[in-house]
């Protein structure tokens, strides 16, 4: 498959901040669109599952039925980044999550849900993520990654300071092949770097996808 000169990037817009990744995507030169029905799939050149509530997102992945399409199409090459939840949702396997949550995989990694803890539910950091450069991380109820494989290649993580605690040296930010999650969420921060990245990735598909 040869990616169009303005790759179309979807943004699965079942729950979560679906507005704020279309608004992110739209400064990066693609044709950016929520996804919700099957079909819809099929013009893609990438996707992006966003932040929100992976729980939910399963369940509606269910319902909406996209989970196997989805699936197959990731695991058959096509980009996909996910953001927190999305995070969650790309990893292989998750620790924390519900019995009943699915996985979308494509990510060789082991997430715990929820792992910041309760006392920094929430907190800001700033992160030299690796081909982006410091960014300002926003996390907001977010997992890390508690191990990956050796495909696996770590993006950025948390910097070790007397007040990161538990949090210090996490993996935060990993890429395997043409799958990218970033335990937190750039869609916020109104800085599109990591956006460009995984479009720099869509545009470099050189027809390893099967459609
Ligand atoms: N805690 C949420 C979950 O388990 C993720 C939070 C987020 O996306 N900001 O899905």
């Amino acid at each position: 498959m040869v990616v169009a000169a303005q790759p179309v990037v979807g943004v699965l817009a079942l729950q979560g901040d679906v507005r704020e990744h279309l608004v992110s995507l739209a400064s990066c030169d693609v044709v950016a669109r929520p996804v919700r029905r099957p079909e819809e799939l099929d013009e893609l050149d990438g996707i992006v599952i966003p932040g929100g509530e992976s729980t939910t997102i399963s369940r509606l992945l269910e319902t909406f039925e996209l989970l196997e399409p989805l699936k197959a199409r990731i695991k058959a090459g096509m980009p996909a980044y996910g953001s927190c939840a999305g995070m969650i949702m790309l990893a292989d396997k998750v620790l924390d999550g519900r019995p009943d949550q699915h996985q979308l995989g494509g990510l060789d990694v082991v997430v715990r849900r929820n792992a910041f803890g309760r006392q920094i539910d929430s907190f800001e950091t700033e992160l030299e993520i690796t081909g982006v450069g410091p960014v300002h991380a926003v996390f907001i109820r977010a997992p890390w990654v508690e191990s990956a494989g050796a495909g696996v290649e770590v993006l950025a993580t948390v910097p070790v300071t007397p007040e990161a605690g538990e949090a210090a040296g996490r993996i935060v930010a990993v890429r395997q092949g043409n799958v990218l999650a970033t335990a937190f969420h750039p869609e916020l921060t109104g800085d599109e770097r990591v956006h460009r990245l995984f479009v720099d990735m869509v545009r470099g598909l050189t027809g390893s996808e099967e459609k």
